[in-house]
């Protein structure tokens, strides 16, 4: 839980001494606070305040590093809606491969997860991790599987074993990947976390209810492991809703560290599918919707790594594109390096059109102007990110601004048309920019980009 100013100055000497840079233990106080000083500025800080303060300062939510390089980061969360402050780590979506499927699917589901990429907003998304589930009761072929995974995909696993040995035997085999070992119940926790600890893996724990999970959790910390996952056991999607976000809330707001860990949660479980049975519709129509809403719930509701069933390019497509939008830091908006990007294959004598930097505006009016069929120059000038109405009305894209960008830039030199095209919703900036740029003409575009093929096809090539 996050500390006051004036609950940090009752650890501070109170001697005013100055030599952390503020000119009282109060002034500092506020600055550890607001997390614009570090306690080490104060030479006089005592045990007990770097105790307390290093543990005040830790997330919430326990953060987790997975993958070769620990590069894929899970938890360290400290808010429950994203406008609080900001999401830290994005759900990780992991796809499953099950020892029992003919090794041809297996090989081309490996080999999809490896080439899969989802381009959207200069953004790649790309799939995190494989499930390998033992489907048969023969341990060797799980552990074979786990082995071909991680060194075609070289992306962490997570392990999903029937047995303690299994798990285990896997654990050995792709040492160095750090992958999550699932227990099979909540009595393998005391087998596999030493297995984890000493072949370097996550473990993710699970028991019937949330008070014996964190039982689970406390009773593996106190052992000596901590980097744990919560696997719930919900029955139904109500239920794995309200079970994540009582787990986070209780995390966050109560500062529970027993179920301050990210979540590890498999969809495409049945109960959705067989209601929709009974109504008559079809089996297979009914698991993908279930698989869909669970994995949506997931996203949306703090979910750690999510488990596919199946690897889908559309519906990973639709995911992944739901979790850039949630996951996005509202306080940083995607942006494009500012500067004159071609369109095509642009000439000297192509138009030239101006946006924002905003990545979304910036790939939806390039888009545009692809579909119009020609090839154009698009000047984006720096605008902090922001969109066209918004940067207008923050003083970031006016007529002197843009100016004075196209004049940095040389513009002129690189092009010989002196037209410039600006967005309708700031025709009132053209006066001004054609002052900023003696000799051009401003034409005043569409204010929407779904009209600007029309608006290219009857005032720019006709
Ligand atoms: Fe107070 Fe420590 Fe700063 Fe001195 S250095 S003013 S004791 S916080």
């Amino acid at each position: 839980m996050a500390l006051t100013g004036l609950q940090i100055q009752k650890l501070l000497p109170k001697t005013n001494c100055k030599e952390c840079g503020s000119n009282t233990c109060l002034a500092f106080a506020m600055k550890l606070a607001a997390k614009k000083a570090d306690l080490a500025a104060c030479p006089y800080a005592s045990e007990e305040a770097k105790r307390v303060l290093g543990a005040a300062a830790e997330a919430p939510v326990r953060g987790i590093a997975l993958g070769p390089q620990k590069a894929l980061k899970l938890g360290e969360e400290t808010v429950l809606y994203r406008h609080e402050r900001t999401f830290v780590h994005q759900t990780a979506i992991a796809v499953n491969v099950c020892d029992t499927d003919p090794p041809e699917q297996t090989n081309a589901t490996l080999k999809a997860i490896k080439d899969y990429v989802l381009e959207r907003v200069g953004e790649e998304s790309r799939v995190d991790a494989v499930c390998i589930s033992q489907g048969g009761e023969n341990a060797s072929g799980f552990v074979a599987l786990a082995k071909k995974a991680w060194e075609l995909t070289g992306r962490p696993l997570v392990l999903r074993g029937k047995t303690v040995d299994a798990v285990r035997s896997a654990a050995v085999a792709v040492m160095g990947s750090h992958s999550i070992l699932c227990c099979p119940d909540a009595e393998s926790a005391d087998e596999l976390w030493p297995v984890a600890k000493e072949n370097e893996h996550a473990l993710a724990i699970t028991a019937p209810t949330l008070d014996e999970l964190a039982a689970v959790a406390e009773r593996t910390k106190q052992a000596g492991f901590n980097d744990l996952l919560l696997s719930f056991q919900t029955h139904s999607p109500a239920e794995r809703f309200q079970t994540a976000t009582i787990a986070r809330r209780t995390a966050i707001r109560d500062n529970f560290k027993p179920l301050g860990y990210p979540t590890l949660r498999f969809v495409g479980t049945v109960p959705l599918s067989q209601q929709f049975e009974r109504r008559g519709q079809s089996p297979s129509h009914a698991a993908d919707l279930e698989t869909t809403v669970q994995a949506v719930t997931e996203i949306a509701k703090y979910g750690g790594v999510v488990v596919l069933p199946r690897f889908d390019p559309a519906e990973l497509a639709a995911l992944m594109t739901l979790r850039l939008n949630i996951y996005t830091d509202p306080q940083k908006p995607i942006q494009v390096e500012p500067k004159v990007y071609p369109v095509g294959d642009p000439t000297p004598d192509s138009p030239v059109f101006v946006t924002t930097n905003f990545s979304l505006t910036y790939f939806i009016v390039s888009g545009e102007i692809e579909n119009s069929g020609i090839s154009a120059w698009l000047v984006v000038p720096e605008c902090e990110g922001m969109s066209v109405l918004t940067a207008w009305a923050a003083g970031k894209f006016s007529g002197e601004s843009i100016a004075r960008f196209c004049k940095e830039v040389g513009l002129a030199d690189q092009v010989r048309t002196r037209k410039l095209v600006i967005p309708g919703y700031v025709a009132q900036i053209s006066g001004e920019l054609e002052e900023g740029l003696p000799g051009w003409q401003v034409l005043v575009g569409p204010q929407e980009a779904a009209d600007l093929e029309s608006f290219i096809k009857a005032k720019v090539v006709a």
